[in-house]
């Protein structure tokens, strides 16, 4: 048995299309090896009439490589050795598809073969036994094949050519991608299916959170309502008793500067309180533009004058520039504004150890009506690092050099933007270290007319009426605290006063003293204040009768429902003594009268102090009472007026009203001798 069967097969040139069998080489020129194998094969098979003697294969592949005749007939291994060898780049053995029409096989000429065969002695049938086994191992666990193919590479079958792939793969991948395709598309759908399934759970999830923190949102501004009413309450008591104090003239000095200590505690409790509930009403988006007609100048000489005295003990220079070129009277929202700026200088002055602090007004663009004010606080100060910029306007946020003060929450910056945004403005910060920063902003302000001032006469310590008509109030309060302060005020000025305290009694006492007037408490047991309204207003008497809630609550939702209830208007607790004075004034129509020290426009045209007067005064004691003022100790202050009062008891007099009310800046001045700032 052979072992390894080699075929004669055809060569040909590359571009040669015509030769593809045996029997296509009948009317061509073929060539073969004189006396070889192939030229018996040609002999015998009659395979052409026109046979080309070579005397070597070599000879033979180069005369066709040049283009000489039409084929060769030679074993494929000695073949393809000799293309290789003469590096003929131009000649290929012809070949044919299989029956799959996938592969090529080389044509083979049948008759035409050379066989391999093991040889052993005659026998020897023992070492033919192995042979023969060795053999079939060889094949069956397809060895043979592997050495085949290591072997002779180049008789295995060739590479279908391009055409051919292509003809292959159009009738059979082509139908394949398209099944492909289909069974994708069928998949795609199912998978947009399940997608869209998925996003509409996960959208109904998102909605299901959206509204439990919306929810929890709205929990968290009746938590803060409520605890603002807690807070307020007292601080209510606390704030308005200590006033009232305040004007004891049997008190001794101690218990009045205590008494002053009180009050600014509790004023600083009671901004603190009032910053939490303003990043509370931010936060849910309850800041409103309350806008009024003001006195801008006076706005802001009274901003002035609050910061002056702290300037002047830190040795700072401050000024306001440009305040002449504003309109005096403008439409705005007054107390935002003033947040802001107490805010801004507040800080200037705070981070500033020497120089001082400018605060520029100008008139940016004129228009009818209105106009865009700039505002810029410069100062000094330690300077902001540019890294730090970005992150001052997040509630609680504080540079590093801020942090080390012990002062600062770090939420006036926060609040101050948000009112600013409110306004269509934006703060804007340009801050070098070591040299000083400043922070501006702009907004559109309207013009107002003096007529229409919304502003309130400064009523101080009402002790009466100018009319003889007593009018009758009705305090509806719970709280023993707020009540008993509330009635204090009243009877003062000389009013009658009855109480409830809660909505029923309310109600019963107004049906039987039909009072002018009622001071309602929202919040009372039994009944709320609310309920007591809406039944006192459905009564004849009850519509004429003016009734204004005081209310803790600041939200404005609460607003809208007392309101609705029929309350004539709103005053947020703790109250000022000038408020409930003044908004009973423009209800009922009263005019006061007030303590001799009260009107503040009479006390500075009597309390005019000259410098000949301060001159009297020995030197010890101005010196004395100047050291005081600058370390702001009110103890002293007083203490060195009372020695004052031995020498010269007109200017003491005069001097104390000033230290009462806490004008130091105005003391400073009169010792100093210096002009009033003049804008
Ligand atoms: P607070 O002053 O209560 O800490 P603010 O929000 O008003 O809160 O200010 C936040 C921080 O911004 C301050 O703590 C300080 O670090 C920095 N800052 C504000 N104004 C100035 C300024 N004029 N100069 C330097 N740093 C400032």
């Amino acid at each position: 048995m052979p072992y390894i069967v080699m075929h004669g097969n055809i060569f040909v040139r590359e571009d040669n299309n015509e030769i593809h069998t045996e029997s296509d080489l009948y009317d061509k020129e073929i060539i073969v090896m004189q006396d070889d194998n192939a030229h018996e094969y040609a002999l015998n098979m009659n395979i052409s009439d026109k046979l080309i003697l070579a005397k070597t294969y070599s000879e033979a592949f180069k005369l066709l490589s040049s283009g000489k005749h039409d084929a060769v007939l030679a074993r494929s291994l000695v073949g393809i050795e000799l293309i290789n060898k003469l590096n003929l780049k131009n000649i290929k053995v012809v070949s044919q598809l299989d029956n799959d029409g996938i592969y090529r096989t080389k044509t083979k000429l049948s008759g035409f073969e050379q066989k391999f065969c093991f040889a052993v002695k005659e026998g020897d049938k023992e070492l033919l036994a192995k042979l023969n086994e060795g053999l079939a191992i060889v094949s069956a666990n397809g060895r043979y094949n592997e050495l085949y193919e290591k072997w002779f590479p180049f008789l295995i079958n060739t590479e279908p050519t391009i055409a051919e792939i292509i003809t292959y793969l159009t009738k059979i991948l082509i139908p394949l991608i398209l099944l492909m395709l289909f069974v994708f598309v069928i998949f795609v759908k199912r998978e947009v299916k399940r997608k869209t399934i998925e996003l509409k759970r996960a959208n109904d999830e998102l909605l299901a959170a959206k509204e439990e923190a919306e929810n929890a949102n709205k929990a968290k501004s009746r938590f803060l309502a409520n605890m603002s009413h807690e807070l307020r309450t007292p601080l209510n008591a606390i704030l308005g008793y200590s006033q009232v104090m305040q004007r004891d003239q049997t008190l001794s000095k101690e218990n009045i500067t205590n008494l002053k200590t009180i009050n600014r505690c509790g004023d600083h409790l009671l901004s603190l309180i009032n910053d939490v509930l303003k990043i509370s009403k931010i936060e849910s988006d309850k800041v409103y533009l309350n806008i009024i007609t003001f006195d801008f100048l006076e706005l802001m000489l009274d901003i002035k004058r609050m910061f002056e005295l702290i300037a002047r003990a830190k040795n700072l220079s401050f000024n306001f520039q440009g305040l002449e070129d504003i309109p005096r009277y403008v439409q705005g929202d007054a107390t935002k504004l003033k947040v802001v700026l107490i805010n801004l200088i507040g800080n200037a002055i705070k981070f500033t150890e020497n120089g001082g602090i400018v605060v520029r007004f100008s008139v940016v663009k004129d228009m009818p009506d209105s106009f865009l004010l700039h505002v810029a606080v410069e100062d000094t100060g330690i300077g902001i690092p540019p890294n730090e910029i970005d992150k001052l306007f997040k509630f609680f946020s504080q540079t590093y050099s801020g942090s080390l003060g012990k002062e600062g929450t770090g939420l006036g910056l926060a609040i101050s933007q948000k009112f600013i945004a409110k306004m269509g403005g934006e703060i804007k910060i340009s801050s070098q270290i070591a040299k000083g920063s400043s922070f501006s902003f702009e907004i559109i302000l309207k013009e107002g007319s003096q007529k229409t001032i919304d502003g309130k006469e400064r009523v101080k310590h009402v002790i009466g009426l100018k009319s003889r008509h007593k009018p009758c109030i009705l305090v509806a309060e719970d709280n023993y605290e707020s009540k008993r302060l509330l009635v204090r005020l009243l009877e003062n000025a000389q009013m009658e006063v009855i109480c409830a305290e809660n909505g029923i009694e309310a109600v019963e006492q107004f049906k039987i003293f039909n009072p002018d007037f009622i001071w309602m408490d929202i919040r009372m047991p039994v009944m709320d204040g609310l309920e007591a309204t809406r039944q006192i207003k459905e009564t004849d008497n009850g519509k004429k009768t003016i009734i204004v809630a005081l209310s803790a609550h600041v939200f404005n939702e609460e607003r809208e429902s007392i309101l609705n209830a029929g309350c004539d208007e709103i005053l947020a607790k703790p109250f000022l003594q000038e408020d409930i004075f003044s908004i009973m004034a423009k209800y009922l129509n009263l005019e006061y009268l007030y303590a001799d020290y009260a009107d503040v426009d009479a006390v500075l045209s009597i309390d005019e102090i000259s410098g000949e007067e301060i001159q009297k005064i020995s030197k010890d004691k101005t010196k004395a009472l100047l050291e005081a003022v600058l370390l702001l100790d009110s103890e002293e202050i007083l203490k060195v007026i009372d020695d004052i009062e031995l020498e010269y008891a007109n200017v003491s007099k005069k001097l104390r009203k000033q230290a009462i009310r806490m004008n130091y800046s105005e003391i400073l001045r009169i010792l100093e001798g210096e002009e009033e700032y003049d804008s």
